[in-house]
């Protein structure tokens, strides 16, 4: 299974960051990670034109929120088919940022369905709040948003494991707290699906993060901004 290393770079950057992939390129050359995805996914107004550096440096390039539906009446969203169009490959959804603003597992299920249906990989992002693992209910949390949020076909999924408890605050999920419930969210979804990590990553907890079973990847927030730092991280699964 090829590890994933996703850049979520949230609402940051201008268009002058489109070519990041070609400085990422020259600090980790494509033919010295042949066996690693990189992916970024940048506000949107940038993608299309990130895609192109991103295309001839081997980086995928990916969305941050999609719309179920194909077009329609809905001011300021952004269909996956459009993401498709701009160069997108993968898109992100119910990322716990979002799920704060009112979305639901039965929105990220849709969504998920229809980046599928656009020809993107939905990367479905679960993860905890600290008092529901602080009473013991992370399993049964996790458990409970990943059936009703992945789609009925869950061939080209990639699932991400996000604590929210450990997104930008600094604070990681200890190595044996990620192995457990890797293990639970494996069992699952099966042997063919990867599952990413993300909260807090960062050069210096990289390799054990991504050296633990059933951690095919990781989701990089805050550290994915700097190409140098992204690098180390994505060296760090070599
Ligand atoms: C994220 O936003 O998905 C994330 C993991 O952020 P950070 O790496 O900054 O914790």
């Amino acid at each position: 299974m090829r590890t994933l290393i996703a850049a979520n770079w949230k609402m940051h950057g201008d268009m002058s960051w489109a070519t990041k992939p070609t400085d990422f390129d020259a600090l980790l050359p494509a033919k010295d990670r042949l066996s690693i995805d990189i992916l970024i996914c940048p506000p949107l107004p940038f993608v299309a034109a990130l895609s192109g550096n991103a295309k001839a440096a081997n980086v995928f390039v990916g969305g941050q929120n999609c719309h179920a539906q194909i077009s329609g009446a809905h001011t300021g969203e952004v269909s996956a088919k459009m993401l498709v169009s701009a160069g997108a490959d993968y898109v992100i959804v119910g990322h716990s940022e979002r799920r704060a603003a009112g979305e639901t597992d039965a929105d990220v299920r849709l969504k998920a369905a229809a980046a599928q249906n656009a020809g993107l990989v939905p990367i479905i992002c679960v993860g905890e709040a600290l008092e529901v693992r602080e009473t013991g209910g992370a399993e049964e949390h996790v458990g409970a948003q990943l059936s009703a949020s992945m789609p009925e076909d869950t061939q080209n999924i990639v699932v991400a494991y996000e604590p929210i408890w450990a997104i930008g605050t600094g604070k990681v999920a200890s190595v044996s707290d990620i192995s457990d419930m890797h293990a639970f969210i494996r069992a699952a979804v099966g042997p063919n699906v990867r599952i990413l990590y993300g909260g807090s990553v960062k050069p210096v907890n990289a390799k054990d993060i991504l050296n633990t079973e059933n951690v095919n990847g990781a989701l990089i927030g805050g550290a994915s901004l700097e190409m140098e730092s992204l690098a180390e991280i994505s060296k760090a699964a070599l």
